[in-house]
């Protein structure tokens, strides 16, 4: 079903943009996230700039913005460290060496610093990469082939890990054991031999598998707060169940935390909740906006890589613009009572629009922790891929992101994506929301 805009001569600059980007780029846009059937029917917003916690298109809207692109603007747009930083490295000393440059340990250390289970650490240059990387060195140490993925969960888009995860609703297999589905052809279909596509949230599903085929689990990976299909917050005892089980039958853990890490916490999810993972993984809050990630974990498991064992390769991995945006952007984190802020304004914005949903009586609810959120409107509660399948409204969904979007909140327009809230977003810009989001939700309930 093609959508419009409320009101669509508000972005016809954007609309124009897309149609001639269509004949020239596949779907007319670089990401899947960013295409049509994920939500931006009938047209992306074509940007022209974001300053700080907000966003201006091209037809000269401007946009408190939630979207941040999807996780990595932590510290607003344009934030002046970091850009100077970039720029400073740039014009003093280059870009790509194929050499090593000291302030890779200067970021190094930072990253060991800030979290317990980071002995060691390896960059590369996005998420999908650090994960790629993860799983292929799990299975290296562990001689084992399967890795245990949650259903609904995106790691990236490589071949082994890219399944069970659509931007639409397709589940296969039963509740407790779902079937592996590949994005779509072109995936090798016997990688599926190499995966276990569980429930979250289920400690039976997961001891289940490791009964049946322990010995052949590699590693389990996850995110330790659930943020591809909304946003989905783990079961008390639900983390410390996988971190037992995976060490009990000698396979890894691996905590996903591209959008958790730094996000939650400086030391991320696992910082959050005291989870002790054997490998980690991060990109989107590491660089302040530019390309740049990490694996990062136990030094026994990583002395695979240091003697050449298993191969990290990568002509652009720490380049200057990651490093030097990473290192400056970690400076910046590591304020002290930085994050303590942040949760103050992230919980206003959770109470306001609680009260905004009581007061309209719609069936909706708000989960998400600290700077990483969504409404649910579903009249069940939501603990894992299934449920939301089942459950949410992509209908009520749709009509409240149109009304957002129409009063300047800007935000993905996919029920199961989040909102990000970003330390330049200020306590006036979350009371604008609130404001807006009164009136927007008035409209969903008529
Ligand atoms: N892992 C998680 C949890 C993600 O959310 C994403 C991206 O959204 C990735 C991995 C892939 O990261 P990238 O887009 O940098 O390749």
């Amino acid at each position: 079903t093609t959508m419009t805009y409320k009101t669509p001569a508000r972005t016809a600059k954007s609309a124009q943009y897309f149609t001639n980007a269509r004949k020239i780029i596949p779907s007319g846009v670089n990401s899947t996230a960013r295409a049509v059937w994920s939500g931006w029917d009938p047209y992306p917003l074509f940007v022209d700039h974001g300053t700080g916690s907000r966003l201006t298109d091209v037809d000269g809207n401007e946009y408190i913005d939630y979207l941040l692109g999807l996780g990595p603007m932590i510290l607003g747009h344009r934030p002046p460290k970091v850009t100077k930083a970039v720029v400073d490295f740039i014009e003093k000393r280059g870009t790509v060496f194929a050499l090593p440059v000291a302030d890779e340990l200067t970021l190094s250390n930072k990253i060991i610093n800030a979290i317990p289970a980071v002995e060691q650490v390896r960059l590369c240059n996005t998420g999908t990469e650090a994960v790629l990387y993860a799983v292929r060195l799990a299975r290296a140490y562990t001689g084992r082939k399967k890795l245990v993925r949650f259903e609904g969960m995106y790691h990236g888009f490589s071949d082994g890990v890219y399944w069970s995860k659509h931007p639409g609703l397709n589940v296969a297999g039963p509740d407790k054991a779902p079937m592996p589905i590949p994005q779509g052809p072109g995936m090798p279909a016997h990688l599926a031999d190499s995966l276990i596509i569980l429930p979250w949230n289920d400690v039976d599903a997961l001891r289940e598998a490791f009964a049946r085929e322990g010995q052949d689990i590699a590693a389990v990976i996850t995110e330790a707060v659930m943020c591809n299909t909304g946003c989905i917050l783990p079961e008390p005892g639900y983390l410390e169940a996988v971190r037992e089980i995976t060490a009990k039958n000698g396979a890894l853990l691996i905590c996903d935390e591209v959008i958790t890490g730094f996000r939650l916490s400086l030391a991320g999810a696992q910082g959050y909740y005291g989870l002790e993972p054997d490998l980690s993984t991060y990109a989107k809050g590491l660089g302040g906006g530019f390309p740049v990630a990490a694996l990062g974990g136990r030094k026994d498991v990583m002395a695979l890589v240091a003697d050449g064992t298993v191969s990290m390769a990568g002509t652009y991995s720490a380049n200057g613009i990651a490093v030097s945006a990473a290192n400056a952007a970690l400076d910046e984190l590591a304020a002290p009572g930085l994050y303590d802020g942040l949760y103050e304004r992230c919980q206003q914005l959770y109470d306001g629009l609680e009260k905004i949903i009581a007061d309209n009586k719609v069936d909706a609810y708000v989960t998400g922790l600290g700077p990483v959120l969504q409404v649910w409107f579903a009249d069940q509660p939501i603990r894992n891929y299934r449920d939301a399948a089942r459950y949410a409204r992509h209908d009520l969904f749709r009509i409240w992101w149109e009304e957002m979007l129409e009063r300047g909140v800007l935000f993905h327009p996919g029920a199961f994506e989040n909102l990000f809230v970003s330390f330049a977003h200020s306590k006036d810009d979350i009371a604008q929301t609130l404001s807006v989001a009164a009136e927007a939700m008035r409209a969903v309930k008529a």
